[in-house]
């Protein structure tokens, strides 16, 4: 049994969501007094109320800061239902490239309806007005610059994953916690990519396991496969449809596509698309944050300026002004003639138009999907990689099915649509992989290591392997696997004293 242990020298850790799951993050974190708010996302196979964190379960009212990791959906979409909707009255942190591409994506969230996609039940969590209200409350901060709230002291540094993303370390009375968010630590062609603190003794480390022990294949043997499923469909006359979240992973991919076509002539007369509201917007907060980015897209950046200085094109130019890339706003303007590449959001199908072009484009088998995000459980993308006969169709903006009545689709009225089209899968996500997130958890080496953002069966396989690592340590690491809304509560000896 163990000595029984003041409360007040105990950690309390709680998931409201991204526990044993990938969606909806949200953890809370407990010590003497304080408490720590880590993320506020939406779950993207839920819809409505069901798609947020469980809040009844907390008090949000104790919140002193909340610290958002990225812009992702699953991390960020539920903020402005936190700060307009609950009684939460803490500060909000995040990075300023975050905080401009948060804007417009959830702004574009609101207009397209975060509300339900499948029923006819619709509900609003927050309105563009509630955004719009709420927004200035979120204080942007810089990379490596601690700031003390309430005697906390928090302190981002890079996480890679996407432009902005950020680790958050915080310290709590003497207490280190680093809670990682999403993370990579591979090159890549925009990102400075993750980086362990220097010379700081973690206590408590709080990782992403998506991957669980899982290992990806080396970047440059993804990226040429990536290339030759794309060229396949487009050599057979096919049109290729890559399924993207509206920004961050996508630019990777396009600066990667734009590489490569650059230096094959022959798909140069082939268009690849670029679908999303935010095209131009996006590109402007890319510009705008390249000096957050890694040398090699700093070097791209001198390099078409200065191309675009000597050629007269004033305004133009630059690493994100691609040479055989098209915007398109709205699939209204799109011809859909012959083949091509077609980068269309949201990431998982849920709805949308990459939905919409899938439901267009599955029964032909020329065409193929591609899939390179990580797919959440319950989503179209997920399903599609099985190879179904068929997929259900739904109605999507626009459309007039009029097999969809209040009350959802009754029985025989639900239709179907043939899948001929190729799927294929490589990751593009940015997460670490087994062996890259053991590596870093290795390095790190916190007595106490929590385990989120994960499928229960790949949390258990990281868990066993880190556990199996015990046996090589004189003192073995602590690993949890809380479940959503199931307390831990960890005992610090009172060591842990405020310096
Ligand atoms: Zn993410
Ligand atoms: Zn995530």
């Amino acid at each position: 049994d163990e000595e029984p242990v003041d409360p007040s020298d105990e950690l309390m850790f709680l998931c409201l969501g991204g526990g044993n799951e990938v969606g909806r993050s949200c953890h809370i974190i407990q010590y003497k007094g304080k408490t720590v708010m880590l993320d506020a996302g939406m779950h993207p196979a839920y819809d409505g109320l069901a798609a947020l964190p469980f809040y009844d379960e907390f008090d949000l009212s104790t919140v002193d800061v909340l610290l958002i990791s990225h812009f992702h959906i699953d991390h960020a979409a539920s903020l402005p239902y936190v700060l307009s909707k609950t009684n939460f009255k803490g500060r909000v942190f995040m990075t300023h490239p975050t905080k401009a591409i948060y804007k417009w994506l959830v702004q574009d969230s609101v207009r397209v309806g975060n509300i339900s996609s499948s029923s006819e039940q619709k509900v609003q969590l927050y309105t563009e007005a509630d955004h719009l209200s709420t927004f200035p409350m979120i204080e942007a901060i810089d990379y490596y610059t601690t700031h003390t709230i309430s005697s906390i002291r928090i302190t981002p540094y890079p996480a890679g994953h996407v432009l902005g993303a950020a680790m958050f370390l915080i310290e709590i009375a003497g207490l280190k916690i680093l809670f990682t968010g999403d993370y990579s630590r591979e090159e890549d062609r925009h990102l400075i990519s993750a980086e362990v603190p220097k010379n700081t003794k973690i206590d408590v480390l709080i990782t992403e396991s998506t991957y669980g022990i899982a290992s990806h294949i080396p970047r440059v043997q993804r990226e040429a496969q990536l290339m030759k499923s794309i060229t396949d469909v487009l050599n057979r006359g096919g049109r290729a449809l890559l399924p993207v979240f509206a920004l961050g992973r996508a630019q990777e991919l396009l600066l990667i596509l734009d590489e490569y076509w650059s230096k094959h002539s022959e798909y140069q007369k082939i268009p690849i698309y670029y679908a999303s509201n935010l095209a131009r917007k996006c590109m402007v907060v890319y510009q705008t944050y390249v000096s957050a980015m890694n040398d090699n897209i700093k070097r791209l950046f001198r390099e078409r300026m200065a191309e675009a200085e000597a050629a007269g094109d004033v305004g133009k130019g630059g690493p994100w002004d691609f040479r055989f890339v098209r915007s398109l706003k709205s699939l209204e303007r799109f011809d859909d003639v012959g083949g091509c590449v077609m980068l269309a959001s949201p990431g998982m199908m849920q709805n949308g138009v990459s939905r919409e072009l899938l439901e267009r484009w599955a029964p032909d088998q020329r065409n193929g999907v591609i899939i390179t995000g990580y797919s959440v459980e319950g989503t179209m993308a997920k399903l599609i990689v099985h190879e179904p006969e068929q997929i259900q169709a739904i109605m999507t903006k626009g459309s007039n099915n009029p097999a969809r009545r209040p009350g959802g689709p009754r029985e025989g009225e639900q239709i179907m649509i043939p899948r001929r089209c190729s799927v294929q899968e490589f990751s593009f996500a940015a997460h670490v992989d087994g062996t890259e997130n053991r590596e870093f958890i290795e390095e790190i080496s916190a007595p106490v290591v929590i385990l989120v953002h994960g499928e229960k069966h790949n949390m258990m396989r990281l868990k066993s392997k880190l556990l199996s690592l015990n046996a090589d340590k004189s003192v073995p690491a602590k690993i949890f696997s809380p479940a959503n809304c199931e307390e831990l509560r960890i005992p610090f000896k009172a060591d842990k004293v405020a310096k």
